[in-house]
């Protein structure tokens, strides 16, 4: 989502299934593209900074440590803002008290070792109380979703699903200051220069006038609002809805809402499509097709054994929609075929588990979202240290699963299916207990 930047370090709830969570560049946003009414351009450059050098050394440990001061620091840093554009007063008054906040540093450095299962997180994502919630809050906002929904194209379920998600339809926002977290981390966080690029940001919105510093707040990693956008995807997508001059975020649902939208919008959402399907595999399929990077029409996996969970035929889709089989507990749990949506919603936070749970939630509001398929709630998956273990006893035993990191990337997926394909298993590339205690035999 747009606050990538959180979710990526943070690796809080979202990180479920670790397996299954895709972390790529976050900074990749979709362009703004689109003629909309509303948004609010900013008006100040939005050339990135380049990170005030030098700040840190890493030591053997690979802990960064500043090596100047904070002050220091900031002085360097505003020099550039003032450059970019930044008045003096906004930059001062943003920063007047300022000092790192450890509990950032915290954060960002922290690496779980256990990470909940994709079911456990479903059921925490569609919960009773969030579904109860979100159905009232489409009653009550269904005069500004309807028209947020012509403007934009995306379904109002989605919308509200996406709020529930991002804080509880507006209670979790989060209560720290955007500025001193982000200015914690341009000074010695892990990306500095990214940090350094959203911290400017905040002060152009600051400076634009539609929000002062002090309640300027939002997560450690610096999302902000109902909606959770990092200070970038704000400059780019966030629109004044309700037509008060400012885009509020914090305050103003139509305005997070509509925000939400128009990200989706220029993410790729089709307009009237689903974001995917739940799906039964035909006896004797290749699991080895289920990888986001295998996409085909609904017709061609139709002849490939691939039907609805219920047994009926696949809608018919168009030659142009490109659908992916997503398994997200591996061969012995659900299917689910996925489309261009789907990818909208992975723009927003790149995890299929979450992708999957803003689909199922928003579809929940209607009466449906339930999972026919059984998950593997016996299975526990790998903690970190099991991933690291994992990869290194692939690599070593020539199938290559790149820099032990302990995230299920690609190329860990593909060497999980060699070694799958060799032990003669289902090739579906997800991680088990069974396969490393095979690897770990001599
Ligand atoms: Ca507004």
């Amino acid at each position: 989502m747009p606050s990538c930047f959180s979710r990526r370090w943070q690796l809080r709830q979202l990180i479920a299934a670790s397996s299954l969570i895709l972390l790529v560049a976050c900074a990749e946003k979709p362009t703004a593209a689109d003629a909309t009414p509303l948004p609010v351009a900013s008006t100040l450059p939005v050339a990135p900074v380049a990170p005030v050098a030098p700040v840190i050394a890493v030591d053997a440990n690979l802990d960064i440590q500043p090596t100047i001061s904070f002050s220091d620091w900031q002085a360097g840093f505003r020099a550039q803002a003032l450059q970019a554009g930044i008045r003096p007063d906004i930059f001062d008054n943003a920063f007047a008290g300022v000092t790192p906040d450890m509990s950032v540093v915290k954060a960002d450095r922290s690496q779980p070792e256990f990470t909940r299962p994709v079911w456990e997180y479903l059921d925490g994502a569609i919960s009773a109380a969030r579904v109860r919630k979100g159905q009232a809050l489409l009653n009550q906002y269904a005069d500004v979703l309807q028209n947020i929904e012509t403007r934009y194209g995306v379904d109002r379920q989605v919308l509200v699903a996406v709020w529930g998600m991002e804080s509880n339809f507006g209670q979790f926002q989060g209560t720290q200051s955007v500025i001193r977290s982000l200015a914690t981390l341009a000074y010695e966080g892990r990306r500095r220069g990214f940090a350094q690029d959203q911290l400017l940001a905040a002060l152009q919105i600051i400076q634009h006038g539609d929000i002062t510093a002090d309640r300027m707040l939002g997560s450690w990693g610096g999302a902000m609002g109902q909606t959770q956008f990092i200070p970038t995807t704000y400059n780019t997508h966030a629109v004044d809805f309700d037509g008060d001059g400012r885009r509020d975020i914090w305050n103003t649902p139509a305005d997070a809402l509509a925000s939400t939208a128009h990200y989706l919008q220029s993410s790729g959402w089709q307009r009237g499509q689903s974001w995917g399907y739940e799906v039964g595999l035909a006896k004797g399929f290749d699991y080895a097709l289920a990888d986001a990077s295998t996409r085909k029409s609904l017709a061609q996996w139709q002849q490939l054994g691939v039907s609805l969970a219920n047994g009926s035929p696949l809608p018919a889709g168009t030659d142009q929609q490109q659908a992916a089989l997503l398994l997200p507990a591996g061969y012995r749990g659900p299917a689910f075929l996925v489309i261009d949506n789907f990818r909208a919603i992975l723009k927003y936070n790149n995890s299929s588990s979450y992708a999957l749970a803003i689909g199922l939630l928003s579809e929940r509001f209607r009466g449906g979202g339930y999972v026919i398929g059984e998950w593997p709630r016996n299975d526990t998956p790998l903690s970190r240290s099991e991933r690291i273990e994992l990869q290194s006893l692939l690599s070593a035993k020539q199938y290559d699963a790149g820099t032990p990191d302990g995230i299920i990337g690609a190329n860990t997926r593909k060497a999980i299916r060699s070694a799958q394909q060799s032990y003669g298993w289902p090739a579906d590339g997800y991680p088990t207990h069974e396969l490393l205690e095979t690897l770990r035999k001599p």
